[in-house]
């Protein structure tokens, strides 16, 4: 699966809608501190299902939506919409009709998040398991956050564990046998 555009609405600094064409080969991103950097790939996280408020640095789900500066006023949402280019038909099955596979994710002020693919409501559980059975996700190793190497050095070899899982593809298997076992 390919990603090929980010589209933000409301998500942190993010405002304005702003469109992430993520071309073939190696994107960059550059800019001073604090332009937003990181909240891009915080973004990334986000729409693929990412439930810890913690590790989009902030205290609350709700913190995800724009804040508010001096000259503008806060947003009531937030709203990361990613496309997926399936033109070679590698998404999981029940997500594979199309060539594009979007993904929006939107979170309402004390209504919490909603998710879509391909304009049809699913829920936070589908999101999570159709990257996780695609080897990535909001918690894919692919995705090294600001301070992760130092963190992952000092890691607990359980932790250290799931990274493994999570390169080898397995974490949706697991997933689905905790969740057997609480039946
Ligand atoms: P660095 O180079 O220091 O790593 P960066 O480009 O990664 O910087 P980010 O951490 O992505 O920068 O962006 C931080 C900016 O986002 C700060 O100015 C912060 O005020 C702003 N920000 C974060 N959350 C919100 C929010 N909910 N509403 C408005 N602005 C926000
Ligand atoms: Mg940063």
């Amino acid at each position: 699966m390919r990603f090929s555009k980010l589209r933000l609405n409301g998500f942190k600094s993010f405002v304005d809608p702003t469109e992430l064409v993520i071309a073939d080969g190696l994107t960059g991103v550059v800019g001073p501190n604090g332009c937003g950097k990181s909240n891009l790939l915080e973004a990334l996280r986000w729409v693929m299902g990412e439930n810890r408020a913690k590790s989009m640095r902030g205290s609350g789900m709700e913190d995800v939506i724009f804040a508010g500066a001096s000259s503008r006023p806060a947003r009531n949402f937030a709203e990361v919409s990613l496309h997926i280019d399936n033109s070679e038909r590698l998404a999981p099955a029940g997500f594979n009709d199309l060539d594009t596979l979007e993904i929006i994710r939107r979170i309402t002020r004390d209504a919490g998040s909603a998710y879509k693919t391909n304009g049809k409501d699913v829920r936070a559980r589908d999101v999570q398991m159709l990257f996780a059975d695609a080897s990535t996700g909001a918690h894919s190793p692919a995705l090294v956050r600001q301070g992760q190497i130092s963190e992952l050095i000092n890691a607990r070899p359980k932790a250290r564990r799931r990274i493994l899982e999570e390169a080898a593809g397995i974490s949706g298997l697991y997933q689905r046998r905790h969740e057997a076992e609480l039946k």
